[in-house]
C-alpha cells in the first residue's frame, strides 16, 4: 500500500489489487475527512495515515458512491472513530440494498441500514459544502454519484466518474457503470471547475485535465470505451 501527499491539504492511500484503489484524506482546521473508504484490507493502513498526519481526529467519512470497492472499510474505521458517513440521498437505497443497481438483477445490502446520512442540500438540491469540500452530484456511474472538489488546492476527488490510462482520461469502467450517456454529460465538470489535479479511484491522478476534455468528449461520442 502506498501513501502520497497529493496537495498540501490531501493525501492518498493506494492499493493495487490487479487495478488501483484509492481514497483520500483531507486536513481540515478541525481534523481529519477521509473520501471513500476503499476495501478492508485498506483499513488499517488509512487509520494509520490518520494517526502519523496528526491534524485532529477523523471527522467523518464521504462516499462518491456506494459500490463494494468504496465502502469496504467503514467497518472498522467507524468502530475505531465514531464519525457519521455522508453519500447523496439518491446513492443510499441502493448501497443498503433497497435496490438494485441499474443494470444489476439484484440488491445487495453494501452497507448496514441507518448507517449513512444525506449529503446536505440547498432549496434547489443544490450540496452544501461539508468540511473544506465542495460536493457536486455527477450521476451516471452511479445514481447518486458525487465528486468532492477542493477550492483552495484545486484538487478534485472524482471517484469513478473517470479512469486514467498514461495520463489520459478515461471513461468510467463500463461494466460498472449505470448510464455511460449520463456520466459523459456529467463530466463537464472538468471545464466547470477547471482543477489543477484530478484524482480518480481507479488510476492515476492528471494535472490540468481540462487540456485534455475536448479529446475525451470526442473518444466518448464515438463510444471508444
Ligand atoms: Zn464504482
Ligand atoms: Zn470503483
Amino acid at each position: 500500500m502506498k501513501v502520497k501527499k497529493v496537495s498540501e491539504h490531501i493525501w492518498s492511500v493506494k492499493i493495487w489489487v490487479g487495478f488501483p484503489i484509492h481514497v483520500w484524506l483531507v486536513v481540515d482546521k478541525d481534523g481529519v475527512t477521509l473520501v471513500d473508504a476503499g476495501i478492508s484490507i485498506m483499513s488499517n493502513t488509512i487509520i494509520k495515515q490518520i494517526e502519523s498526519l496528526n491534524a485532529g481526529p477523523l471527522k467523518r467519512i464521504l462516499l462518491t458512491h456506494g459500490h463494494a470497492d468504496h465502502v469496504g472499510a467503514i467497518k472498522k474505521i467507524t468502530k475505531t472513530y465514531d464519525v457519521p458517513v455522508y453519500a447523496h440521498q439518491i446513492e443510499i437505497p441502493y448501497t443498503e440494498g433497497e435496490l438494485p443497481y441499474p443494470r444489476r438483477n439484484k440488491a445487495q445490502q453494501l452497507l448496514p441500514k441507518e448507517l449513512l446520512h444525506p449529503l446536505e442540500e440547498d432549496e434547489n438540491g443544490v450540496l452544501l459544502p461539508i468540511g473544506n469540500l465542495k460536493p457536486y452530484h455527477t450521476p451516471g456511474h452511479s445514481p447518486g454519484h458525487v465528486v468532492y472538489y477542493h477550492e483552495v488546492d484545486r484538487v478534485l476527488l472524482a471517484g469513478d466518474l473517470f479512469t486514467t490510462k498514461k495520463g489520459k482520461l478515461r471513461g468510467p469502467m463500463s461494466v460498472f457503470t449505470a448510464d455511460m450517456v449520463q456520466a459523459v454529460e456529467s463530466s463537464t465538470i472538468i471545464p466547470e471547475l477547471n482543477p489543477v489535479k484530478l484524482e480518480v479511484c481507479h488510476g492515476d491522478a492528471i494535472t490540468h485535465p481540462a487540456n485534455q476534455y475536448t479529446d475525451y468528449r470526442k473518444k466518448m461520442e464515438k463510444k471508444d470505451y
